[in-house]
């Protein structure tokens, strides 16, 4: 049976692993990834499906000495959707106090204006393509800072059409950096690129770099 009970002063973790950053504003930099188990939310394109629901119950201090061992600067907490456990928030404190440059890596469904102001938030914005749209947490653009970044995952023209649309209606170009990536596998990295730039649109285009290099490969 899945031991999902929330234990103080404790995390469960799927994962602690080093690699190259692949997304946002940290591409390309050596990070440790610490990827905390399980995720309410259950996205078509999932590719971190094998989180929800293993992994091995660690205090802050042994997850931190891990996280040490790899002698990086850069530290990515990420899921599964790491804010759904409450000791998510004194991890990432807890990293910045140690030195860490850290970064979080959210759903948009869940509160992120509890999280420390040193951390960079990296929350999702849910396409209709995703089929969870509906999680879309808009309380959260208010909270949103220059460090923080708003990813969408584009699955089709459609999607595209419907999130050029989401930030005007939300007023987010100049809240923070806006990125746009191609769902890997549903649409053509090159389209994307045209449609952005025919329309213009102020938002950065990225590539998953760990899928280029790795592909779907766990770990990486
Ligand atoms: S929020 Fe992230 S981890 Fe959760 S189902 Fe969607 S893609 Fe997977």
């Amino acid at each position: 049976m899945i031991e999902t009970t929330h234990k103080p002063g404790r995390l469960r973790i799927n994962e602690i692993f080093h690699s190259l950053q692949g997304e946002a504003d940290a591409v390309g930099f050596p990070t440790v990834f610490v990827r905390l188990t399980g995720c309410p939310l259950r996205c078509q394109y999932c590719d971190t499906e094998y989180a929800f629901h293993s992994g091995d119950w660690r205090d802050l201090d042994a997850i931190i000495d891990q996280v040490r061992v790899f002698a990086t600067r850069h530290v990515c907490v990420t899921g599964g959707e790491p804010l759904a456990q409450p000791n998510c928030l004194p991890l990432l404190t807890r990293l910045c106090d140690a030195g860490f440059d850290v970064s979080l890596e959210t759903s948009g469904a869940m509160d992120i204006k509890d999280v420390d102001a040193r951390v960079s938030r990296v929350v999702d914005v849910k396409t209709p393509g995703s089929q969870e749209a509906a999680r879309n947490r808009v309380e959260n653009f208010g909270f949103l800072t220059q460090r923080d970044q708003l990813k969408f995952v584009i699955c089709s023209r459609e999607d595209y059409d419907w999130s050029k649309s989401y930030l005007q209606e939300h007023g987010l170009p100049g809240r923070c950096q806006i990125l746009f990536s191609p769902s890997y596998s549903q649409v053509p990295p090159a389209s994307l690129a045209e449609w952005i730039l025919a329309d213009r649109l102020p938002v950065r285009f990225q590539l998953q770099l760990h899928k280029i290099l790795w592909g779907d490969v766990p770990g990486k």
